[in-house]
């Protein structure tokens, strides 16, 4: 079976989480497959090693998962994004909107060492609105976004249209 399909199958559909309406991919069914989750590491690997990489900047919190895992695969350095008033260095900040009010995450400003290219992390690709506070966060902190990776990408959301504007690079596993 690909790992896509063993992706598919492991994830749990949980309705109306975390609000009616949202049908949320719980990816935790496939950290207790052990198997399953280092090969979803490899067949990241496998992708972005063709690729010039220098860092891994995951998103809070899930994209720490295997974000870090790929970092540690590929020997480069894994740098956190997180939400406001978190990290306790000094920061940029950047906010966006969310469907209902607002969001803020941040980053460190010292997160990169010369202009770094930066792979984009998070386990699920929706609106795009999170991946791309991320890149501009990047871009604050003098890196260059060079792709985004995610596990899963609700493509009917059209989350990629709005990335291709930072990046054509964009990777899932798995698409619904
Ligand atoms: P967006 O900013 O709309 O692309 O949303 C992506 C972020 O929200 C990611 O960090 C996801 O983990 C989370 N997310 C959004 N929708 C879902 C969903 N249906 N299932 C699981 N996580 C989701």
């Amino acid at each position: 079976m690909t790992i896509t399909d063993r992706i598919i199958q492991s994830i749990r559909d949980v309705p109306d989480f975390p609000k009616p309406g949202i049908i949320f991919k719980d990816i935790t069914p496939l950290l207790k497959d052990v198997q399953l989750s280092s090969d979803i590491t490899q067949a990241l690997k496998q992708h972005w090693e063709n690729y010039r990489i220098d860092a891994i900047v995951g998103i809070e919190s899930r994209g720490f998962i295997w974000g870090n895992s790929l970092a540690q695969a590929m020997k480069i350095p894994f740098i956190p994004v997180r939400k406001k008033g978190k990290l306790p260095a000094e920061t940029f900040a950047h906010s966006y909107d969310l469907e209902y009010g607002s969001a803020e995450v941040e980053i460190h400003a010292d997160a990169f060492e010369g202009q770094m290219n930066v792979l984009i992390h998070d386990d699920l690709l929706a609106t795009g609105g999170t991946a791309v506070a991320a890149a501009e966060l990047v871009k604050r902190a003098g890196g260059k976004v060079a792709g985004f990776s995610f596990l899963v990408e609700l493509s009917f959301l059209n989350g990629a249209e709005t990335l291709k504007k930072y990046k054509e690079e964009i990777h899932s596993l798995v698409s619904f």
